[in-house]
């Protein structure tokens, strides 16, 4: 929405309406679009604003840089940096509601790594709207859209991304394939631009904060197409997220008090971080319980007491009733409901959950996707990235929190007036390329005609013995491969896990996705059609990471390998590029103004 807001606020298309010329916007989503993952987004938007108190862009820079522990560009971080006050004040005159100081100005609050004068103290940086940033901006953007006359295509899910490759093997986009799902009709959409703006992939583990819609399929989209993924390998977990439900539980939680204990009752943090104990930082406090849960000292989900002992006890009790309800209300009232326990009287059990994909989609600074081989960045013509789907490398290695909405909204606009600059210059079409599209549209039909006569087949074959196929569904699917992950690459991994679980997609998952079928042969918004592809796609991106995570023989930011424990600049200081064929390459980091600099864990 930034972009399409982008494009028809930008001189270039004042230029094209001059000309009488009206090109079609469409915004697609798989969801009604107001129930995206960024109305979720509580804490803020970072910008060097400088309401409470001095602030300087290049400070943001700096943490942007150390936090994401050097490998991020730092030509694009810049950019982020620098434009951050602007975008912020543009996202106030589309309407978002920013909480205000006493003089009116937008109120800004602390957050963890935003810091004054290159690390010395913590500054008042991040924007916000009580506890929904989020939320406030996908309304305004919204209704700015529906004010401009965008034309939205609510619950089409895109099911391919149609790229053409020239006799020199530039690659070119032609369109999508698109499932309206309300219809169960596919249709070909022809375009000579295409922004892929596809959210996360925090589905990929089992306990996840992100919404389940999240499943990568931009980032599918993209290796399927025969394009490469940037840094996939780096995921964000947060240490609290309740169990069996990965809901965020704040840091405000472990603030105010509340103790981390493993199965033995020990308040573990205290041996891992002296000092810092509970308040460590986030990847710390991550691995210690996963530390603590493969030493055997985690427990189980009191909903599940059977279930694997993968969590650990957060102790609330001490702070007493009066002041969770106080302080602490959104976590008192989570547990309760979420989880049926008392955090007054009862202990809470919680457990890392993926927040974050730092990497996704490689794009240059005005959001064109390219590809990179032979050591040099080839762009895709026509094909444009933004959001978390896509990487321009400002979150590196590990992201600040707050610069994710920033990054979404400032690299969504500057595509848009890129992409008006391209319509305004564009050369006359090339319909016959179009076929191209509707051949695809043709094959993902004969598909989706496949996935619906399978349930009839199952519904007149009641006597198969093969009761364990006739089971499988897209949702275990998912729920197995959640599992998986969670076990080989969650916080932690190493070439073994990663292995094993590269070898068990290839026996198991893979096989399944390619032989399931839906369970009713109803066209018309049939969900597990939607899910099966939805399935597909995360197993393309499962492995695309485990490949990317596998050849990167260090540790840094979010990826931990316990058989390759430190960071090593001088062979790892790269952006991974991984293709559909798991190849992975090597994108040297752009590096401007600070050298890198050791970790301080
Ligand atoms: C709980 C939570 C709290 C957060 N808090 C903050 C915060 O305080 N500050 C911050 O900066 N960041 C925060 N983040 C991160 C931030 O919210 C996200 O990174 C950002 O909002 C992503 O925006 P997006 O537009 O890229 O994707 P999304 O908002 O997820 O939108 C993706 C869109 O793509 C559509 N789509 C996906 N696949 C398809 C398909 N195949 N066909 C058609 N449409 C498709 C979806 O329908 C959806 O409309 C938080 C994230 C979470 C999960």
């Amino acid at each position: 929405m930034s972009a399409a807001l982008g494009l028809l606020r930008s001189e270039s298309y004042e230029a094209i309406r001059a000309e009488g010329r009206e090109p079609d916007i469409l915004v697609v989503s798989k969801l009604q679009p107001l129930r995206s993952h960024t109305g979720s987004a509580e804490g803020g938007i970072a910008a060097s604003l400088g309401n409470i108190e001095h602030d300087d862009w290049h400070w943001h820079l700096y943490d942007t840089i150390k936090g994401g522990d050097w490998l991020v560009d730092q030509d694009m971080a810049a950019i982020l940096a620098e434009e951050a006050p602007r975008t912020v004040i543009g996202l106030e005159h589309d309407g978002v509601a920013f909480s205000r100081n006493e003089d009116g100005t937008i109120a800004q609050r602390l957050f963890g790594g935003h810091t004054a004068r290159f690390g010395e103290q913590p500054v008042h940086r991040t924007a916000y709207a009580a506890d929904r940033i989020g939320h406030q901006i996908l309304h305004s953007l919204w209704q700015q859209c529906v004010k401009e006359g965008v034309q939205f295509a609510e619950e089409w899910y895109v099911s391919d991304l149609v790229v053409s490759r020239g006799e020199s093997g530039a690659a070119k986009v032609l369109g999508l394939v698109v499932l309206d799902t309300h219809s169960g009709k596919v249709h070909g959409v022809h375009a000579d631009n295409v922004v892929l703006a596809t959210g996360g992939a925090g589905r990929l583990f089992h306990t996840t904060s992100n919404s389940w819609d999240l499943t990568g399929d931009g980032m599918a989209l993209a290796l399927e197409a025969g394009l490469q993924l940037e840094d996939i390998e780096f995921v964000q977990f947060h240490p609290t997220g309740l169990a069996h439900t990965g809901i965020l539980l704040s840091e405000a939680a472990r603030g105010e008090g509340g103790r981390l204990l493993n199965a033995d009752g020990e308040h573990f943090m205290d041996r891992y971080a002296p000092g810092h104990g509970d308040l460590a930082a986030r990847d710390v406090v991550s691995r210690s319980i996963m530390a603590e849960v493969d030493a055997g000292r985690g427990v189980a989900d009191p909903k599940d007491p059977d279930g694997p002992r993968d969590c650990v006890w957060l102790d609330l009790r001490a702070l007493g009733r009066d002041t969770l309800r106080s302080k602490l209300p959104e976590v008192y009232e989570t547990v309760r409901q979420y989880a049926g326990l008392d955090p007054a009287e009862d202990l809470v059990p919680i457990k890392p959950t993926a927040h974050y994909t730092m990497g996704g989609i490689p794009i240059g600074a005005d959001g064109n996707v390219y590809e990179w081989s032979d050591g040099v960045r080839h762009g895709v013509e026509g094909l444009f990235a933004a959001g978390e789907c896509s990487c321009v490398s400002v979150h590196g290695a590990n992201r600040l929190g707050a610069n994710s909405l920033l990054d979404a909204c400032l690299f969504g606009t500057r595509t848009g007036r890129s992409l008006a600059a391209r319509i305004a210059e564009a050369q006359d079409v090339d319909e016959a390329a179009y076929q191209t599209v509707d051949e695809a549209a043709a094959r993902r039909e004969h598909v989706i005609k496949t996935l619906l006569a399978g349930a009839t087949q199952d519904a007149g074959d009641a006597g198969r013995d093969d009761a364990d196929a006739d089971e499988d569904n897209a949702y275990r699917l998912m729920a197995d491969l959640g599992a998986l992950m969670e076990q080989a690459a969650a916080v932690r991994c190493s070439h073994d896990t990663l292995a094993a679980a590269r070898d068990a997609i290839e026996r198991d998952l893979l096989p399944r996705a390619e032989r399931l079928t839906a369970h009713s042969d109803t066209a018309a918004f049939n969900q597990e059609v939607t899910a099966i592809m939805e399935a597909r796609h995360l197993l393309t991106v499962a492995q695309a990471m485990l490949a990317a995570a596998d050849a990167r023989h260090e540790s840094r930011g979010a990826l931990f390998r316990t058989d390759c424990p430190s960071r090593d600049d001088e062979h790892f200081l790269a952006h991974s590029m991984v293709a559909e064929n798991h190849e992975v390459l090597w994108q040297p980091v752009t590096i401007t103004d600070y050298p890198p600099k050791a970790r301080a864990y």
